[in-house]
């Protein structure tokens, strides 16, 4: 008896340690939720832009099968081991014959099709609103090819019935293959054409006018613009064709990968920007560059799926996560750049990047016709002047004097006021009474000397902002350092880092890397009071 209790009580024991082993290791973690599918615009117009395609030709090795998708309601119609092109039916060809009433019996639809394909009739399936079906048939150039068409061909084929001439429709994409036949149609509004790959083996990707995208593809045609070509596809395949982008890959120490796989996979489940246009997120920098299957690698493959699911998150949300490619010394307070205070989003130093430095030079003239272009209409540009610059070393408040008037830039449209828009918004101005000083931790300061006081052999003196000013260098020789309205020469802005430098400094990441740190060490950097856990799969 006493060995059976025994034996009882070590399978709860071990069924004990196994359901502690199992539990979330951030018990006091928030619950945040990840879609397993996540669906990107490819082709689209949105604003100003607009990429949607007249013709998508695609493709697939092993085939295509094409469907329609009406109120998330699959239905399979074909499959083609060949190249098809879908169009707007909106022109030459849009003249096509209907046979017989629509129908919500797609089966009956199906059944009808095989018989008139049997009969030599160029027949096709359409969907049509409301999730009704019909029989179409050819592509003609004229209502009149049309209507001969119904007494030349399709009466003597299959008997008299109730045969009407279909008009060209903008609203309408119709998918035909290389030799001008048409394989499927479909009205818009509520139904949607769907692409998959029917291939066997993997990867299953789609041609898509030259370029590869995984799973499956949806295409609609909204008023006014041509296709709108989307990406559907889980969560991880996405971000196969996100981080290579993002962060380079040769030489990249993985920990850095995965820090950048968890900041675009945060990003990816926190944003929806394009739902009104029937996709979470768009291709491009309007929200994160997607390249596809093109752009994909062995190295950030491997670190998205080293870290499946893993969220940035903030007192229990998802954070909204930045990234740019290098701080020159400290990260941003976000107010700095944009305008809002984020409490993760404070400014940082950033010890283990290696910074690049840069420095450019414009004369006045350059100057007075940037201030020109832009409508700041200030005449001759006579100074420049860094007002004020963060802790960080950015400016936050730059003054351009003009013979007429003056211009003042805020933030981070500090970088747009030169003739060059400014990698960073870490800079100095040189040409006025500003000097770059290095303090602890490479951060790159201007200070304004002007009117100071400072101690000479013979006495205190005032630093004047027009005459020249000197300073001894390591090796004793005197410098003359260029005052405020010495404009002859121009001006030069020598700065440090690249981007916007609110959160994670890609460059940095790789230094923390390199030196030993983790990717939850990274994030936990960059990302003040940040947790990273899993989020729940729906
Ligand atoms: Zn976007």
């Amino acid at each position: 008896m006493l060995s059976k209790y025994k034996k009882h009580f070590t399978v709860i024991l071990v069924l004990l340690i196994f359901i502690i082993m199992v539990s979330p290791g951030n018990q006091a973690g928030a619950y945040v939720s990840s879609p397993k599918n996540i669906r990107i615009g490819l082709y689209y117009a949105s604003g100003s832009k607009d990429t949607t395609l007249e013709m998508v030709t695609m493709s697939a090795v092993g085939g295509i099968e094409i469907g329609t998708n009406q109120y998330g309601n699959y239905t399979k119609l074909i499959e083609t081991p060949y190249i098809v092109n879908a169009i707007v039916d909106g022109g030459v060809s849009g003249y096509h014959i209907r046979i017989g009433e629509a129908t919500a019996d797609a089966t009956k639809i199906y059944a009808d099709l095989n018989e008139y394909l049997s009969q030599g009739l160029e027949v096709f399936p359409i969907c049509l609103e409301n999730n009704l079906w019909q029989i179409w048939e050819g592509c003609y150039l004229s209502k009149d090819d049309a209507e001969r068409a119904i007494s030349s061909k399709i009466i003597p084929k299959a008997g008299a019935g109730n045969y009407t001439v279909a008009f060209p429709s903008t609203d309408r994409i119709i998918i035909k293959y290389s030799n001008g036949l048409a394989a499927v149609a479909s009205e818009s509004g509520v139904s949607f054409l769907m692409i998959k790959s029917t291939y066997s083996g993997d990867p299953k990707t789609i041609n898509v006018n030259g370029d590869r995208y995984r799973t499956s593809l949806e295409l609609r045609k909204f008023p006014g613009s041509n296709i709108t070509v989307i990406n559907e596809l889980t969560m991880g395949d996405y971000l196969d064709g996100v981080v290579p982008l993002e962060i380079g890959t040769t030489e990249t120490p993985f920990e850095a990968l995965k820090a950048q796989s968890v900041a675009a996979r945060t990003y990816a489940v926190a944003n929806h920007k394009h739902e009104d246009l029937g996709f979470d997120l768009c291709n491009s920098t309007c929200c994160q560059v997607y390249g596809g299957y093109e752009v994909e690698n062995l190295a950030t493959n491997n670190a998205i799926k080293a870290t499946e699911g893993m969220v940035v998150t903030y007192g229990g949300a998802l954070a909204q996560l930045y990234y740019f490619a290098s701080s020159g010394g400290a990260t941003a307070n976000s107010e700095n750049v944009w305008s809002k205070a984020v409490p993760y989003l404070q400014s940082v130093e950033d010890p283990y990047e290696i910074t690049k430095y840069w420095s450019y030079s414009f004369s006045a003239d350059e100057m007075t016709r940037h201030m020109a272009n832009m409508g700041r209409n200030i005449g001759t540009v006579t100074g420049i002047q860094a007002v004020s610059t963060s802790e960080s070393g950015r400016v936050t408040e730059l003054k351009i004097t003009g013979t007429t008037g003056i211009a003042i830039f805020n933030r981070v449209s500090t970088r747009s006021a030169f003739p060059t828009y400014l990698p960073s918004q870490v800079f100095t101005v040189g040409g006025d009474t500003g000097y770059t000083v290095k303090r602890a931790g490479n951060v790159l300061e201007s200070i304004n000397i002007s009117g100071a006081l400072v101690q000479t052999a013979s006495g205190t003196s005032t630093v004047s902002a027009n005459g020249p000013v000197y300073v001894k260098d390591g090796n004793g020789n005197l410098i003359a350092l260029q005052a405020n309205s010495s404009t002859s020469g121009g001006f030069t802005i020598t700065g440090a880092g690249s981007g916007h430098g609110v959160g994670m400094s890609q460059r940095g990441a790789m230094g923390m890397a390199s030196a030993g740190f983790t990717y939850e060490d990274i994030l936990k950097h960059y990302f003040t009071g940040v947790e990273v856990e899993k989020a729940n799969f729906y």
